[in-house]
């Protein structure tokens, strides 16, 4: 037994000296020193020696065992310095690579032209109304001088709740409850959602106005067209073409629709203006002496004038867009367009 003390340390520490891992390293280990291991089957048959033997086999077992434990240290340390090493070398982080972001949101395109309109006329001097969605019949037609059975409801579409309650169908209510609380002179836009019966190609039950109006002494017809004038300029960013075309409304006289040159074809005639060259972009007038009268505004002093228009018209021309389902249908890859 003696002979092969030191042949097997000397064996176990080639072994030790051999392993390339921490792994192999840990197989070694329990060969020699696990529980069927060498130095433990060893020491286990010391008692099958004579009682001379025993001590200095004991002793010599021990210390080759401590040694081969201290090499078995030393050997784990430095395969452990090879693997940290060998991770440094290969995970190199390239801090000079472009991260990767979230995607970003982004406003939809009729908040952003509902943006632009209110910014356009803050600069002005309008100041911004809201009003409910959910309107008295009063507000929304009768206080406007559309007084039961007149022909102009019929034009409205409208969604009642109940007899006396509905959901606005334009934002010219909030005109009334503006001038309702204050007095002039006023200078204020109403955007907001109003709501339709009605649905097809060009229709949606619910779509985005706003409203703008200014009271005071002295307004006249040429203030309107020339706000109108300069609002449709710098909406779209270049010199358009604005006709005032007379028209009708109960709340206005008198009463006028813009149009503006159709800008796919510049007034020469083509499928979005219907080969007309014209584009109708808003309805607009003078407030009538009845609209006045219902909120308590002397008509002899006081004179005004109103517009109203579509967010989702104007965001389609301004935009180029042919079809206004594709505002509502939420698909991401037509929204992300206008980040
Ligand atoms: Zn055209």
């Amino acid at each position: 037994m003696s002979e092969s003390v030191e042949d097997l340390l000397r064996q176990a520490k080639q072994d030790l000296a051999e392993a390339g891992d921490l792994t192999t390293l840990e197989g070694i280990r329990v060969r020699y020193l696990g529980k069927k291991g060498w130095f433990t089957q060893r020491l286990k048959e010391l008692g099958q020696l004579s009682p001379q033997e025993r001590p200095a086999v004991g002793k010599r077992l021990n210390e080759a065992r401590e040694e081969f434990e201290r090499c078995l240290e030393e050997r784990r340390q430095i395969l452990r310095q090879e693997q940290l090493e060998r991770r440094l070398r290969e995970e190199v982080l390239d801090v000079t690579l472009p991260g990767r972001s979230r995607g970003e949101g982004g406003l939809h395109p009729v908040s952003l032209t509902l943006h632009r309109i209110e910014k356009l006329f803050i600069n002005v001097g309008f100041q911004v109304a809201q009003g409910p969605e959910i309107e008295d019949d009063y507000h929304n037609f009768e206080a406007l001088n559309i007084p039961p059975l007149h022909p102009a409801r019929a034009m409205h579409d409208t969604f009642y709740i109940d007899h006396h309650t509905l959901l606005r169908t334009h934002t010219s209510p909030v005109q009334i409850r503006v001038m309702e609380k204050g007095n002039p002179p006023f200078k204020v836009i109403a955007p907001g959602r109003v709501y339709r019966c009605d649905s097809d190609l060009t229709h949606t039950p619910m779509f985005h106005q706003v409203e703008g109006f200014l009271v005071d002494e002295g307004v006249s017809f040429a203030d309107l067209r020339g706000i109108l004038d300069e609002f449709l300029r710098a909406f779209f960013e270049q010199d358009v073409k604005v006709r005032f075309r007379p028209s009708y409304f109960p709340f206005t006289e008198p009463s006028a629709e813009v149009d503006i040159a159709c800008m796919m074809c510049q007034g020469e005639g083509c499928r979005t203006c219907g080969q007309g060259g014209w584009l109708e972009v808003m309805g607009c007038g003078m407030i009538h002496p009845k609209v006045f009268e219902a909120v308590g505004i002397d008509p002899q002093r006081f004179t005004g004038f109103a517009f109203g228009l579509g967010v989702e018209r104007l965001a389609m021309l301004r935009y180029g867009i042919d079809d206004l389902r594709l505002f509502f249908e939420n698909d991401l890859r037509f929204l992300e367009q206008f980040h």
